[in-house]
């Protein structure tokens, strides 16, 4: 799609050259979300030191991405990653299938089976289960990759922020009614308080923004296209052993967002802090420099990510081989608008295109220019942690 671009730029004003040079990748056929997340991890400096480490990985796709981000630190062309695609094909993925970013994400991470790699993303989420009869706590610690938040905040209503699907992440939940779980202590049903928090924090926090839901009254499965604000900072405090997140939106928040109000203080497991003087020390700093955004419907869609370089602190978008420089300031106002396209078409393939094993890679081109219906929404997150 590189001729589109060059009579189609969003910012003609600013072709000029620049030091850091970023280098598109090509798309083999549906592989926008693999190019999508490789521009991501390409960004991540903790994730390419940690993969150039990786030893005695042959033919595996940690050497994949060695050589992909040896190929795009060099950026003389865009890179073609038919090596990574033959790997992944190996293992059955379906390359060529339109594919969910967040279980790619998961796909990559796993096959590489680094501990130091986990490490990178690696958080630890304690849910427990009070028992409000005996006071019997039952706690589950599990290591997650990422965070898959859900967008709505009752059958009707949508968070607006980032920050507000975060507070209700780890939220109390009473578990009442037909919900009563077994104790067993008591050895029957009882309502229980149920909450989750963070034990510990990663390097590189992946937030999941889970768009694509199942519609029970429809019976079909859709793409949530409410907007959502994100900001370029999140900021957890640790309480208690544990870390809650701070709200440091709080003035747009206050427009559309009372509930917790009502609620007693130890069942809001939120700080709101306005002035940042008031962030107590005991705190951990995230800085935003990686959205994956889906243009699209279920059917017909495309990925690509608004990307900021480790090295000159600009952002980018990154769609394929296309590569343009734009400004914090020009996400912020597509997320009010919400959308995130900045293209009015998108090269997209429907879900009907099949791959056949016996063709080359390059004979799998078969893109389509489309005006993609339903908004380019952000979907995949990453922040690392500000020393
Ligand atoms: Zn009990």
């Amino acid at each position: 799609m590189g001729n589109i671009v060059a009579n189609h730029s969003a910012f003609p004003e600013e072709r000029g050259t620049h030091q850091v040079k970023v280098t598109g990748i090509k798309n083999l056929g549906s592989t926008c979300y693999m190019n999508t997340l490789i521009q991501s991890l390409f960004v991540t400096p903790v994730f390419r030191i940690k993969i150039n480490e990786c030893q005695n990985v042959d033919e595996s796709i940690a050497s994949d991405l060695q050589d992909i981000f040896i190929r795009l630190e060099q950026g003389v062309h865009s890179v073609e990653p038919y090596r990574l695609a033959r790997s992944l094909d190996q293992m059955h993925w379906a390359v060529n299938r339109q594919q969910d970013i967040e279980e790619f994400f998961h796909m990559v991470i796993n096959a590489i089976d680094d501990k130091e790699i986990r490490k990178v993303y690696e958080m630890g989420i304690v849910n427990s289960l009070s028992c409000t009869g005996c006071k019997h706590k039952m706690i589950k610690e599990t290591a997650n990759l990422d965070i898959s938040l859900t967008l709505k905040a009752s059958p009707n209503e949508y968070f607006k922020h980032l920050e507000e699907a975060l507070r209700h992440f780890v939220k109390n939940e009473t578990m009442q009614g037909d919900d009563k779980p077994f104790c067993g202590s008591c050895k029957t049903k009882q309502v229980m308080i149920r909450k989750t928090s963070f034990s510990t924090l990663p390097p590189v926090l992946v937030i999941h923004l889970n768009r694509f839901t199942h519609d029970s009254w429809k019976h079909e499965n859709m793409k949530l296209e409410q907007p959502l604000l994100i900001p370029e900072t999140l900021t957890f405090k640790k309480e208690s052993e544990v870390y809650v997140p701070v709200c440091n939106s709080s003035e747009e928040f206050d427009e559309v967002w009372d509930p917790y109000t009502t609620e007693s203080s130890e069942a809001s497991h939120w700080i709101h802090s306005a002035e940042p003087s008031s962030i107590p020390v005991d705190c951990v700093h995230y800085e935003l420099f990686s959205i994956s955004v889906h243009a699209g419907n279920l059917d017909c869609g495309h990925y690509y990510a608004f990307i900021k370089h480790h090295k000159d602190r600009q952002w980018y978008i990154c769609d394929d081989t296309s590569i343009r420089k734009t400004h914090w300031n020009y996400i912020q106002e597509k997320l009010r608008m919400n959308d995130l396209r900045w293209l009015d078409a998108h090269s997209v393939t429907g879900r009907s295109q099949s791959y056949s094993r016996d063709h080359s890679w390059s004979q799998s081109w078969s893109h389509r220019q489309v005006r993609t219906s339903g908004r380019s929404t952000a979907i995949l997150l990453m922040y690392e942690v500000m020393q």
